[in-house]
């Protein structure tokens, strides 16, 4: 699976953040009927997956799945 991080920018409605990985590092959003992986990068906000559920879910479990080797605690996911 290829991720390609974009720069985020709320399009109309608010967003909503659901869950948040072991550190923080990835946040899952839902934003007016869409879902996607945010990330924040250097200061600014990214996002990759957009989409509907099933297809965005799979790019969070996809990161979550990589996310152990570089978690900023240092701790696996349980
Ligand atoms: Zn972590």
């Amino acid at each position: 699976m290829t991720i390609k991080w974009e720069p985020h920018h709320a399009r109309g409605s608010q967003t909503r953040v659901h869950e948040t990985s072991c550190c923080g590092a990835y946040e899952w959003c839902a934003e007016g009927g869409q879902y996607f992986v945010l990330r924040h990068v250097a200061g600014r906000w990214e996002e990759t997956g957009r989409g509907v559920y099933a297809a965005a879910r799979q790019v969070w479990d996809h990161l979550l799945a990589r996310h152990p080797q570089r978690c900023r605690r240092g701790k696996l996911l349980a």
